[in-house]
């Protein structure tokens, strides 16, 4: 049984972009092998020779109008899953006040939780992070999900 890594977030925090960073080279692997169902929201990734599935939470609850219970949901669908969690959040955006709904949920889940800051490149990683150290889930990991920054650091500490 493969690990499974849930990636959880306010929209448009680059989850997605995270998720086919994370799946693209198994991903290419998988179409090849006949039988095996590719769903838009899970995918097969490998990191150091161990390969884990990732969800990416994007597509649940799109038509819902409220950010934050768009997020609850897609939070809570992805939890009932994961082995562990990265909770995506926007260095550029700054800590919201959805980030803060999402983290009450998962300061109450049993499994381990990373906080990674997103939209990070160009930025030195300890200012990028040093304000989403305030969601008391540990310390954040800045990352860029478009440039490969630092994520393969993060996968290593997971
Ligand atoms: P999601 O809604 O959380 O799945 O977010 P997406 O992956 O769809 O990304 C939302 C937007 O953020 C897109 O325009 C992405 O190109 C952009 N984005 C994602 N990751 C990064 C990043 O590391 N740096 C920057 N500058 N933009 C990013
Ligand atoms: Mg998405």
């Amino acid at each position: 049984v493969l690990p499974v890594v849930a990636l959880v977030g306010r929209p448009n925090v680059g989850k997605s972009t995270l998720f086919n960073r994370l799946t693209r080279t198994r991903d290419a692997l998988v179409a090849d092998q006949p039988g095996v169902t590719r769903d838009r929201h899970y995918g097969f990734a490998v990191h150091a020779g161990r390969r884990y599935i990732v969800i990416d939470t994007g597509g649940i609850g799109q038509d819902d109008e409220d950010i934050d219970s768009q997020a609850f949901a897609q939070t809570r669908a992805a939890l009932e899953e994961a082995d562990v969690v990265l909770f995506v959040v926007d260095s550029r955006q700054g800590l919201l006040a959805g980030d803060e709904t999402i983290a009450e949920q998962l300061r109450r889940i049993d499994q381990p939780v990373h906080v990674v800051v997103n939209k990070s490149e160009g930025q030195v990683a300890v200012s990028a992070s040093a304000e989403f150290h305030a969601l008391a889930l540990g310390d954040p990991w800045a990352i860029s999900a478009t440039h490969g920054d630092r994520i393969s650091a993060v996968l290593e500490h997971v």
